[in-house]
């Protein structure tokens, strides 16, 4: 006897309405397509997952997965929806084949095979590959806020929470001691035999609120001490959302502060697949590029050409780590000046006087930035507007983000009575001092290709092929808030997502393949006779 579970309708069954589900629906239903490219997918690793044991065969997992997959494709996403088209669409009848999975057996098996669904994904795209829409010439990078699955006013500050835990550690030990009570009328009426083994209903679940708010405080202590020392952060400290701790609380675009998560999607320009996608707890972006490269080039089997994202991904680390790799970066620096008279044929010839009004100032400093100075590679020396140069003096070792590093510090010879020195000298200086970083060459080399025809032309693509698949994702598969809890979840999730949008993309390229063949072979009308 098979281990799977048989049809209970098969699809050539003759049935009331028509003599075959089959039959029932229209032959260019794209859900056939859709059943087609799944079908050409391996499941082998999902079989072995589950355990033979006495009872009901289970449904195969291909079959769970194309109606998570179809059902994501048409924005339907809760396993209780999910369960419903089960029994009531003719599309999902027909994909089921008559099978009608409860909703708890959706929830459960979407969450439960991360490893498998990360292995479906890449196998999906290896089709891409194989089919030659998958290019990697440039893989394009993009983030977006995603709700997560806790209301905007389920947070709490330290005090707050505080106050929360202390109330519900009282009213659990007042309902303790009322158990306690009750427990010894009990065991003096009945004998100690009867007395309840489990907590109390009530007890238990405020047992579990009480976890939640430990779960919250220890997120808290965490938040702070990342965030300790910080000048740029809000005094009043971070709000947990209580919910789900693992988000957090960022402004969204429409204005105000909800709990969100980041997600990150890294496309190939040329197919619009997703290759990669990742979750942050925060909105640090950079901290995703070189994770998608490795894990594209992992998952894939070849890197990406060029990477392109925009000002949020560039980072010097970044741009360095996509060079080590042979990766072009392709990503505008956080400051660019368009106009630069410090940009001029002859460096050692000072900026003329009308232009100085116009050179570039450091939005922070307040005084004349970086870019303003000329570097000069081959005698490793920099040039100041006033045509002064400023040769290496020392090193300074430097601390960002947990990275231990040295600056090296460039030095004008003599300032006084300069008359930029106001605009160019920090306060309490006499002489300008530029330092430069182990990034500096690649942060240098990315904006020379970001000024170039060619690279300006490669880097318009981005918005359009980056910024597509959150669009798709939001509008048409519904997807703007996730609905499970906890990172590991949300990850699966978008995963999910990601590989359902991939489906569709080959679809749609099996189809304008197939009306292309089509158009190729159909016979050329009859030449009207003279
Ligand atoms: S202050 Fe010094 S470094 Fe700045 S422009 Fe004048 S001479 Fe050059």
């Amino acid at each position: 006897m098979s281990h799977w579970a048989t049809a209970p309708m098969d699809r050539l069954q003759v049935t009331l309405f028509a003599p075959t589900l089959d039959d029932s629906l229209v032959p260019d239903h794209p859900v056939r397509l859709f059943d087609e490219v799944v079908n050409r997918l391996d499941f082998s690793d999902w079989e072995s997952m589950y355990v033979r044991v006495a009872g009901q065969p289970p449904i195969h997992p291909r079959l769970l997965a194309k109606a998570i997959l179809y059902g994501l494709s048409l924005g339907i996403r809760s396993s209780r929806k999910l369960e419903d088209a089960c029994r009531n669409r003719l599309d999902f009848i027909w994909l089921m084949e008559g099978r009608t999975p409860d909703h708890s057996t959706f929830c459960g098996f979407r969450t439960q095979f991360g490893p498998q669904l990360k292995s479906l994904f890449r196998k999906i795209g290896r089709i891409g590959i194989e089919m030659g829409m998958v290019t990697l010439n440039q893989v394009m990078l993009d983030g977006t806020d995603t709700r997560a699955n806790n209301s905007r006013h389920n947070t709490a500050r330290r005090a707050s929470l505080e106050q929360k835990t202390a109330a519900l550690d009282a009213q659990i030990e007042r309902l303790m001691q009322q158990a306690e009570e009750q427990d010894k009328a009990e065991d003096n009426l009945y004998g100690q035999e009867t007395s309840p083994a489990n907590l109390p209903r009530e007890l238990r679940d405020l047992k579990r609120r009480q976890e939640k708010l430990k779960e919250a405080m220890k997120k808290l202590d965490e938040r702070e001490e990342a965030r300790a020392g910080r000048k740029d952060v809000s005094p009043k400290g971070p709000a947990i959302p209580l919910a789900d701790p693992d988000s957090r609380v960022l402004p969204n675009k429409a204005g105000g502060h909800a709990p969100n998560y980041t997600s990150v999607l890294a496309t190939d320009a040329d197919s619009g697949m997703i290759l990669d996608t990742q979750v942050l707890s925060g909105n640090d972006e950079t901290s995703t590029v070189l994770a998608a490269a490795d894990n594209i080039e992992q998952e894939f089997g070849a890197k990406p050409k060029q990477m392109v994202g925009d000002t949020g991904f560039n980072s010097g680390p970044n741009l360095a780590g996509l060079e080590e790799r042979g990766i072009e970066p392709l990503m505008p620096a956080k400051q660019e000046f368009r106009e630069n008279p410090a940009i001029r044929p002859d460096p050692q010839q000072p900026v003329p006087a009308e232009q100085r009004a116009k050179l570039p100032v450091n939005p922070q400093s307040k005084i004349l930035d970086k870019a303003a100075f000329a570097y000069d590679s081959a005698k490793d020396c920099y040039t100041c507007p006033m045509g002064k140069t400023l040769d290496y003096s020392h090193d300074n070792a430097y601390k960002r983000d947990e990275k231990k590093g040295t600056y090296q510090i460039y030095q004008c010879p003599s300032c006084a009575g300069c008359p930029l020195a106001t605009q160019c000298l920090p306060k309490n200086a006499t002489e300008r001092r530029i330092g430069r970083d182990e990034y500096e060459a690649s942060r240098e080399r990315t904006a020379e290709r970001m000024k170039t025809e060619e690279g300006r032309t490669q880097y318009k693509r981005r918005s359009h092929a980056a910024e597509t698949p959150f669009a798709n994702l939001k509008s048409k598969m519904n997807f703007r808030q996730f609905l499970l809890r906890g990172m590991e979840k949300v990850e699966i999730e978008l995963r999910w997502a990601a590989a359902s949008y991939n489906v569709i993309k080959i679809m749609r390229f099996k189809a304008a393949h197939a009306a292309k063949t089509l158009a190729a072979t159909a016979t050329p009308p009859v030449a009207a006779a003279t």
